[in-house]
């Protein structure tokens, strides 16, 4: 019985199915683990979200309203492939159309005002993650699962005000995520947290660098001591070299927190480059595991 923390992207969520994340979880789950799901935006979506942003400051509201409408295409697609009932289809449905509205109204603000500040910014960078997390959290029910959803916010991911690039304040976070999820973990709830998303002390809603997921992930381990953290994603794990340039490129199957920095400062996609600081903190393994092969066990941190 292991208490883990599963990050799953957006390569990890090819074309919007989250069905092999529920199915993932729903194994685990069955073996009694103790689980928390954090989810980042489909792939694609933050980029254009940020596009959306320099768009309505220039005053483009007719980009705002295609963008929006394409937006929820999207994520409408996401819920049909992922989710089999439509109880829950529909529910997820509502849940995607009020998020897209709220960002339509964010949008339009900044177009109306001409104005983009970083906390704007931050606040629309963030709404790929509450919509990609409402369909998470919405096929883990239709598995017939127990699950809550969280924002950065509700988990009580709180940060400094360092909008793009937000540290997170460790103490009160570990505190306050604890308090928040662990008596739902303990009752076999499945929290789904968005990834990338955290909150100031005066309630703006921050992000935590590109990337930053796995940041979220690991703080979220940190704060509920997770046994392990994974990041699932669609390579095998870290590589000796780039297997695109160097065929012979071998699986690295374990590798120190300072090996695995250094891999990710250096340019090795593969992790948030401080995203093992609250891992290493509390000793917690971060394993790199890829969803289109569940046999090898990938990476281990
Ligand atoms: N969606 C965010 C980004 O694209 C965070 C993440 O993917 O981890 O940077
Ligand atoms: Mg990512």
């Amino acid at each position: 019985m292991l208490k883990i923390v599963m990050k799953f992207g957006g390569t990890s969520l090819v074309d919007g199915n989250f069905k092999r994340l529920a199915e993932i979880v729903a194994e685990h789950a069955r073996k009694k683990d103790k689980i928390v799901v954090v989810v980042s935006a489909l792939a694609g979506v933050t980029d254009s979200l940020l596009e959306a942003s320099h768009k309505a400051k220039n005053g483009r509201i007719d980009h705002v309203l295609k963008f929006t409408k394409d937006l929820e295409r999207k994520h409408i697609l996401g819920v049909n492939k992922s989710i089999t009932s439509d109880y829950w289809r529909n529910k997820v449905k509502r849940k995607v159309k009020e998020v897209i509205e709220d960002l339509k109204n964010v949008l339009t603000g900044i177009a109306y005002l001409g104005e983009l500040t970083p906390k704007s910014k931050d606040y629309v960078l963030s709404f790929g993650e509450r919509l990609s997390t409402w369909i998470a959290w919405g096929t883990i029910r239709d598995y017939g699962l127990k699950s809550q959803y969280f924002t950065g916010e509700t988990a009580g991911i709180l940060t400094n005000s360092n909008f793009g690039e937000a540290t997170p304040l460790l103490n009160v976070t570990k505190h306050q995520v604890k308090r928040r999820l662990e008596s739902l973990i303990q009752k076999g709830v499945i929290p789904v947290v968005t990834g990338y998303i955290g909150v100031t002390q005066d309630g703006a809603t921050t992000t935590l660098g590109r990337g930053g997921s796995d940041y979220s992930a690991t703080i979220v381990g940190a704060s509920i001591k997770a046994d392990e953290v994974w990041i699932w994603t669609n390579v095998d794990g870290l590589m000796s070299a780039d297997p695109q340039i160097v065929p012979s490129a071998r699986l690295i199957p374990e590798v120190s927190y300072q090996e695995a920095t250094e891999m990710a400062v250096f340019g090795a996609k593969v992790m948030h480059p401080k995203a093992l600081e609250p891992a290493m903190e509390e000793n917690i393994p971060v394993r790199i595991r890829n969803i289109l092969n569940l046999k090898n066990p990938g990476t281990l941190i």
